[in-house]
This record gives structure tokens, C-alpha cells and sequence, in this order.
């Protein structure tokens, strides 16, 4: 089959790799109809994260069609459509049961093959998907296209999750750092979840425009950002701050912009070491700090209905539809943010 891999920092390559296959009992394979290019992608991509072995497909966003299935899996069979979210979960042990899906003891996340072991990438015609039964949903369940379908696999419920991290009050104030996908899906759920004050904040103009339509109050990063943020929250600061960067620059920026007793959610993907503020910042500002990676199979009961309800709003954030095989350009334009690029999804041919 065809897979856009990685070949390398800075290489991804559109190629030939094995067609995967039934590995065990529980396993089913999907034949790919949409999958997209992620900002998580892009650590690997520029070597933020490293490890991955070369030649791995990448992508963990995905939809299609079930096409063949392992003997134990019960709620799937040939022709079902499928979305997936980017971990797999097996649905019964501790942490799948707290609604952690992310921290299943048997989770795997696609498109992270390391000394041979791991789970090749979606961002090919066919994926092996493991624990198919806890980990798929039927989206011919919910009146879902199959583009909007694969919003809940991550960037949706990624952007609910920060929302709800930062524990949004009916009527308080947010601030979202960074509107790419996720981030402009935080802004939406914000608002969702009742905030009487979305501050968005990016330094891009068609990202902030599309936070403005959602209902945010747009403001471009810069000088006069402080300031603003201020006069918005009677000088306090804001009750939350949703960081959806992954940014040394963007995590001190958050520090800055949350209110004395505030919280700030992380949902960007961190790849440095050290925070930039120290144990004895939090307590003089008694600042609640919470992270980590969505639950997105645990969530997508409550974010597919809301993608639902909000398709059209929300497949704004779609600004450019490719084939899999232009998907070498795909990463550069996702990238570089060309011709005003949030978010990039891939359809297979045939
Ligand atoms: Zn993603
Ligand atoms: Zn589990």
C-alpha cells in the first residue's frame, strides 16, 4: 500500500510499505477514507520528538472503512464506517474506566514504531487498528460526514478536553494561546461550556478571524497583548488560560496572562525539558497547572453530538482538502501555514 512516511528529519516520503495485517484476535484492518495532517505530526517532522523508527507511517487522525476483521472483535464487520481516536484503549482497565482512555495500560497511539515495536500510522490506504471493539465508533451512528467524523478523533475532542481542564465557569474568562485546529476547537468549546469571555490569541489573521466568528474575542499576539488581556478582565487576568502551543514562549506567556488563583491547561504537545516558571511562581500566585494528552476515545460519546450539532462552524477549520499522495506537499503547506492553512485533511483514491 501507499503511506506517507517519515524518512528522516525534515523527509517525508509518499511510498510503498507492507499492507498491514490481522496481528491478533482482537485487531481489525481499515481501509483508509480521510486522514490529516497534525501539528503533533510536526515534532516528529522537524525532530522535536525523536525515535521513531524510519520508514514508519505517520498520522493518528483517520477515518474509513472496516474491510477485514480479527475473530474476537463483535461490534464491527466488513463495510462498517469507522473513526477512530488517536490512541487505541481497551475499555476495562483502570484508567479506561475513570473515563483516561489516554492512559490505557494497553494503549498505542498510531504512526510511533520504535525498534520495530509500535503502531504504524494512518496516513496510509489501510490501518491495523488493535482493541478494534473498545477503540473504534461506528460514525454512521451520529449524522456525521466522514471529514467531520474525524474532528472527534482528536483535534475536537483535544479542544474540549483543554476546556474542560480549565474548568470553565458560566460567565468567566479564557484565554487560548494558539488557534490552530485545536486551539480554535478550545475557543469553540469554551464558549460551549458557557465562558462569557473567549480571548483568542495568535498571531495569524485568518485563525483569529475564525475565532472572532465562533464568537471569541480576537487579539493578535504582540506588544499591546498584556494590556488587552487586563483591560478585558477587570485587570485581574483571566480565570483560565488554555495553552495550546507546546511552547517554552507560550507556556511563560500563559504564567503571565491567568489571574491569582487561576488555571492553566496544557494541551499543546511539550517537548522541553524545564518549565519557565519555578515551584515558588505557582504558589505566590496560587496557580492550579494542569496537562496531558487527551482522552479522546473516553470523550468522543460527548464531542461527537457536538460536532454533530456544529458541523458546519466547525469544518471551517478545514481550509485545505488533498489526495494522500500529495501529502509530501501537504506537510509543507501545513507546515509553513501557506495560503492562509489551519488544517489539512487527505482522502485516499478509489
Ligand atoms: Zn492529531
Ligand atoms: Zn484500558
Amino acid at each position: 500500500m501507499k503511506a506517507l512516511t517519515f524518512s528522516g528529519i525534515g523527509t517525508i516520503h509518499y511510498e510503498e510499505i507492507p499492507d498491514p495485517a490481522i496481528l491478533d484476535d482482537s485487531d481489525v484492518i481499515v481501509q483508509t477514507q480521510h486522514c490529516a495532517v497534525c501539528g503533533s505530526d510536526l515534532h516528529v517532522f522537524h525532530g522535536r520528538e525523536v525515535g521513531i523508527d524510519p520508514h514508519t507511517a505517520m498520522g493518528h487522525e483517520f477515518t474509513g472503512e472496516v474491510v477485514e476483521t480479527g475473530k474476537k472483535v463483535s461490534r464491527f464487520r466488513p463495510g462498517d464506517k469507522v473513526v477512530s481516536p488517536f490512541t487505541t484503549a481497551c475499555g476495562s482497565c483502570f484508567y479506561c474506566l475513570q473515563g483516561l482512555s489516554a492512559r490505557c495500560i494497553h494503549n498505542q497511539i498510531y504512526g510511533w514504531v520504535q525498534s520495530g515495536a509500535g503502531l504504524q500510522g494512518a496516513q496510509a490506504e489501510y490501518v491495523r487498528v488493535p482493541l478494534a471493539d473498545s477503540t473504534l465508533i461506528n460514525y454512521e451512528e451520529y449524522d456525521l460526514s466522514s471529514e467531520l467524523a474525524l474532528l472527534g478523533g482528536d483535534v475536537f475532542s483535544t479542544g474540549y478536553f483543554g476546556a474542560s481542564l480549565a474548568e470553565v465557569k458560566k460567565g468567566g474568562s479564557v484565554v487560548v494561546i494558539g488557534c490552530g485546529p485545536v486551539g480554535l476547537m478550545a475557543v469553540f468549546s469554551a464558549l460551549l461550556l458557557g465562558a462569557g469571555k473567549v480571548l483568542a490569541v495568535d498571531t495569524i489573521d485568518r485563525r483569529l478571524r475564525l475565532a472572532g466568528k465562533m464568537g471569541a474575542i480576537a487579539l493578535e499576539a504582540g506588544n499591546s497583548l498584556r494590556e488587552a488581556v487586563h483591560d478585558y478582565t477587570g485587570g485581574r487576568g483571566a480565570d483560565a488560560v488554555i495553552e495550546a502551543v507546546g511552547s517554552a514562549s507560550a507556556q511563560s506567556l500563559a504564567f503571565e496572562l491567568v489571574r491569582p488563583g487561576g488555571i492553566i491547561a496544557t494541551i499543546g504537545v511539550h517537548t522541553v525539558d524545564h518549565f519557565t516558571f519555578t515551584p515558588a511562581d505557582v504558589y505566590n500566585k496560587n496557580i492550579t497547572y494542569k496537562s496531558g494528552r487527551c482522552p479522546a476515545r473516553s470523550l468522543m460519546p460527548t464531542t461527537l453530538p457536538l460536532i454533530e450539532a456544529n458541523g458546519p462552524i466547525l469544518s471551517e477549520i478545514i481550509t485545505h482538502r488533498m489526495s494522500l499522495k500529495e501529502g509530501v506537499r501537504a506537510y509543507e503547506i501545513f507546515d509553513q501555514k501557506r495560503d492562509g492553512c489551519i488544517k489539512v485533511i487527505l482522502h485516499t483514491e478509489g
